[in-house]
């Protein structure tokens, strides 16, 4: 770095220098030998360090090679601060290094400098020892010439004059002379002055690279007593890889003899081993033989297992065969037990329904409750008529309590046997007011027989949907002094007849009547809602008018088993009755008494038909009634019928209800005979039979009925129904379209 310039621009005023300045060459030249030699000494000292310093790198270098061969040796730390500290010194070192060619250059530069004022000064001092001689010269000759023309007076006075003038100038020159003089040697002194701060300068540049030199040593001394560290700790490393290498070749030996006394275990081994080698070899060559016939095995046990599983699947297909056979049979009978069961229980029932007191029955003793009912039989209940209690029995008494469910679920075995082929026919039967159509239809929130029924076909026809197809269709009619109208059709008003099928096969049906395909219950609800409708828009007053009509709804099922081509037709009529009330006692008159002698004439149609069937007569007067006749098919052979007599329990209504439950135990109470299949078979009229009964009187009582109960001799009916029944399952025959 260079020093702040100590020398004052001379360049203008070397001229100026004062001639006492030659006074003091051999200084000056003293002065720039010595800053010569001065530097030289430097320089050669510095030429030193360098090589110095050059050296030690090399052992530096040394070292680090050293150390590095000693990577991991435990002076390895101790190496870093050493070599930190002479990084460290190293660093010093060169800095002061830097400052010593600095100062080099600075007294280079001074030591140039002071050449040049030097020579300036030598200059400028001949000149001032020119100008001085001359001066003195021109002096002297002056006061030469004065004193000759002193000499030579007159002329010479004008001359001294001039002289006198001449002088004075010279005089004035002179004194100018020395006045520039007087300048220049303060010049001089000035340059003394700077000379003798530039010696000082110098002495303390002098100063300062003895410092550094004493420095330099004090670093040589540090950077020699590191290296003798450096030289022990690598000895001391060297000691110790030595011992570490005598450690390690010992160690080395004695896992060598281990290794060689595995390997002599090994050899054992191995001896060992190549017999057990040689059964491995074996065994692989086997198992390769093995993979190599593995697809063909297998294929062969594929093969095999293929066929296996077919024969499996024969003999499960044979099985299943078998048990679909046995199953079947097993059904057939099951149908067969349940048939006979309900034959035992006998096929016609008669179940009591008594509704519960309501509004209508008004208050007071009127509306007290005539009916009480046995706790420890449910087919028994006791009227108090007029003070004396009579009891009856039927099949079933249902309380006011019962439920809608509780009555369905005495008849759904009814209603589902109509699925199997059997024809059913369900009546409510019963005085005006006690519950019939309640029974039948009931409510849209508690719906009664007729919703549910419909309900139960169509579950079970799902349920049996993967045998069979059914096709289940419906038909809503009425029988209004004894006229049978269709509720479906266009014309309700058209009385419809019955009729013999012209196919001879004896089987009745009713030309025109309206049959609706139903899939659903919402269809089963749209036609009983357009039944309804019909029967508002045809009558003026409703409930008056199905009081005295008998309400129709058949249901025909008629099935396809399609594994088997099994054809099943089957037929549940389910009949709301009009009102049993004798009105005729009231003395009714014109249409109201015929309207009442129509539904009594109809009504004990029904009555002598059930009792004839239920004490197996040889005649049935079905014909005695529009009812019957067209029921006729639905109430013989193995039909199943169920009567629900309705009751009132008010105490005003006891009457009717006597005569109601008196019908009912006489439907009931007769006595079935020994059921035998001959008997069976003796009891049915066939349709020859009823043709001859043709002739028959509508309108016949009862008990006069009863007189025309005479076995008759023909074939057996029972088994001819059966028969007809059978051949139409399998289609040979038209199902009866009513
Ligand atoms: P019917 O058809 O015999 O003339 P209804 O079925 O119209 O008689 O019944 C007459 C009234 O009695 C109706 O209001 C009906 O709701 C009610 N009723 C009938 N039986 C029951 C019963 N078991 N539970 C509740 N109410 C009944
Ligand atoms: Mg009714």
């Amino acid at each position: 770095m260079a020093g702040p310039c100590l020398w004052p621009d001379l360049t203008t005023k070397e001229s100026l220098l004062p001639p006492e300045s030659r006074m003091h060459p051999e200084m000056s030249e003293e002065g720039g030998t010595d800053l010569e030699k001065h530097r030289d000494l430097l320089a050669a000292e510095n030429e030193r360090l360098r090589q110095e310093m050059k050296a030690r790198e090399g052992e530096l270098r040394e070292l680090r090679r050293q150390q590095g061969q000693c990577r991991g040796c435990t002076h390895l730390q101790e190496n870093a601060v050493l070599q930190e500290r002479l990084s460290q010194l190293q660093r010093e070192a060169e800095e002061a290094r830097a400052k010593l060619a600095e100062l080099d250059v600075e007294v280079q530069q001074k030591t140039n400098r002071l050449a040049e004022v030097e020579l300036r000064l030598k200059d400028s001092l001949a000149e001032r020892a020119e100008e001085e001689e001359r001066l003195s010269r021109r002096l002297r000759d002056s006061q030469e010439t004065i004193a000759s023309l002193k000499s030579q007076p007159q002329q010479i006075k004008y001359i001294i004059k001039t002289v006198e003038v001449e002088s004075t100038k010279a005089k004035q020159a002179l004194s100018e002379s020395q006045s520039r003089n007087q300048y220049l040697q303060e010049q001089v002194g000035m340059q003394r002055q700077v000379l003798k701060e530039m010696e000082q300068q110098l002495q303390s540049s002098q100063k300062t690279a003895a410092q550094l030199r004493a420095q330099i040593a004090m670093y040589e001394s540090e950077l020699e007593r590191a290296h003798g560290q450096m030289l022990e700790e690598m000895q001391a490393m060297e000691d110790e890889k030595n011992r570490a290498i005598e450690e390690a070749f010992s160690r080395a030996q004695v896992e060598m003899k281990a290794v060689h006394e595995n390997l002599a275990g090994v050899r054992t081994n191995l001896l060992t081993l190549q017999p057990a080698l040689r059964t491995l070899t074996h065994d692989y060559n086997s198992l390769k033989r093995q993979v190599r016939d593995f697809p063909l095995l297998l294929q062969e046990t594929l093969r095999s297992a293929r066929a296996e599983i077919g024969q499996a699947i024969e003999e499960v297909n044979n099985t299943n065969r078998e048990l679909l056979r046995k199953y079947r049979r097993e059904l057939q009978l099951r149908k067969k037990c349940h048939n006979e069961l309900v034959r035992l229980k006998g096929n016609i029932r008669v179940f009591g329904r008594v509704r519960p007191i309501t509004k209508e029955d008004g208050e007071g003793p009127e509306a007290a409750n005539a009916v009480t009912f046995d706790a420890n039989d449910d087919a028994v209940l006791h009227l108090l008529h007029k003070g004396k209690q009579v009891s009856f029995e039927l099949d079933k008494v249902f309380p006011p309590q019962a439920s809608q469910e509780e009555v369905f679920q005495e008849v759904q075995a009814l209603v589902t046997s109509c699925i199997d082929g059997y024809n059913v026919c369900i009546f409510a039967y019963g005085q005006t007011g006690a519950g019939k159509t309640y029974t039948m239809e009931g409510t849209s929130a508690n719906p009664g027989i007729n919703q549910r029924a419909l309900q139960l076909l169509f579950s079970e026809v799902r349920s049996k949907a993967s045998d069979w197809d059914y096709a289940i269709t419906v038909s809503v009619a009425e029988i209004y002094n004894e006229a049978l109208r269709d509720l479906l059709g266009k014309e309700p008003q058209e009385k419809l007849e019955i009729k013999l099928c012209p196919d001879g096969s004896g089987q009745l049906y009713v030309p025109g009547l309206t049959e609706f395909r139903v899939q659903s219950v919402e269809d089963i609800n749209k036609v009983f809602e357009f039944g309804h409708v019909k029967r508002v828009t045809e009558c003026t007053n409703l409930n008056e008018h199905s009081s005295r009509s008998h309400a129709l709804l058949i249901v025909t099922v008629h099935g396809l088993d399609r594994s088997t081509g099994l054809r099943t037709t089957g037929k549940l009529n389910l009949v709301d009755l009009a009102g049993s009330e004798r009105v005729g006692r009231s003395g009714a008159e014109g249409s109201r008494l015929r309207e009442a002698q129509y539904i009594n004439k109809s009504l004990s149609a029904l009555g002598d038909v059930i009792y004839a069937l239920r004490s197996r007569q040889g005649h049935v007067p079905f014909r005695n009634s529009k009812l019957t006749y067209l029921l006729q098919d639905s109430l013989s052979g193995d039909s199943k019928t169920l009567m629900m007599v309705q009751v009132s329990p008010a105490e005003k209504n006891t009457s009717e209800t006597l005569c109601s439950l008196k019908f009912a135990e006489r439907v009931r109470s007769v006595e079935l005979g020994p059921i035998s299949r001959k008997a069976e078979l003796a009891s049915w009229p066939s349709q020859e039979q009823l043709e001859v009964t043709k002739g028959d009187v509508p309108g016949t009582a009862v008990s006069s009925s009863r007189g025309h109960a005479s076995p008759s001799p023909g074939p057996p009916s029972g088994r001819a129904t059966s028969i007809r029944r059978k051949l139409q399952t399998s289609g040979k025959l038209r199902p009866v379209p009513v």
